[in-house]
């Protein structure tokens, strides 16, 4: 019988707290990742496994990283905004990507159980598909259910860009990558989005690459 905990790495990472981040095309990012028990969430190995992914999502860097992304199928994901981050955005990408700081904190088998009907497009990149981004719609609010890491039941209601973060990562535990949910045609390597898109609104952005206004 195969379970979730033998899927546990065995050993510590080969480069220092740092582990391997899985690209696209590996098949463990598209399968539906396996909940933990709570006997599984309350254990060493998680906790150390979420401290690996703690510091390997601060080294990327990234405001999110989910369990199949350094290859392990099980429904685990750790989430940061820094202040840092932040400050590298101008005070009018913040506001209008209603984007605030996040501490850290891992959510093991998450559920949203509600999405708002208002939708916000941004350009997001994913650790997973290294070296790109695209506009993305996504819900501007979700409601989330998950099981913190002493596996007590949590419930939290996000907004703006941690909502888009929220969704992101448990679209990685559902076998899900942003490429499925993007504005085909925006697609573009991190060096273009940089050059000629990042600063412009997303409504000059679709004028731009002949897509309909939303
Ligand atoms: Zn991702």
């Amino acid at each position: 019988m195969s379970g979730p905990a033998r899927a546990l790495p065995q050993g510590a990472p080969l480069d220092g707290s740092r582990l391997k981040i899985v690209q696209a095309g590996d098949p463990v990012l598209r399968k539906i990742a396996c909940d933990l028990t709570p006997e599984e969430i309350d254990s060493p190995a998680i906790r150390q496994l979420v401290g690996w992914m703690k510091d390997t999502m601060r080294d990327a860097p990234g405001v999110g990283l989910a369990a199949p992304q350094i290859g392990l199928s099980i429904q685990l994901a750790v989430i940061e905004d820094r202040a840092e981050n932040l400050r590298a955005a101008t005070p009018e990408q913040i506001a209008e990507r209603e984007r605030r700081e996040v501490p850290f904190f891992a959510l093991f088998n998450p559920r949203i159980l509600l999405f708002s009907e208002d939708t916000a497009e941004f350009y997001e990149g994913c650790l997973s598909v290294s070296g790109f981004g695209a506009l993305v719609r996504r819900s501007l609010g979700v409601t989330v259910e998950y099981l913190d890491e002493n596996a007590q039941p949590r419930r939290i209601e996000a907004r703006g860009w941690f909502a888009r973060i929220l969704q992101h990562e448990i679209d990685h535990l559902n076998g899900c990558l942003y490429i499925d949910r993007m504005e085909p045609r925006s697609f573009a390597t991190s060096d273009n989005l940089a050059r000629y898109w990042k600063d412009l609104p997303v409504a000059a952005v679709r004028e731009q690459l002949n897509l309909n206004p939303r």
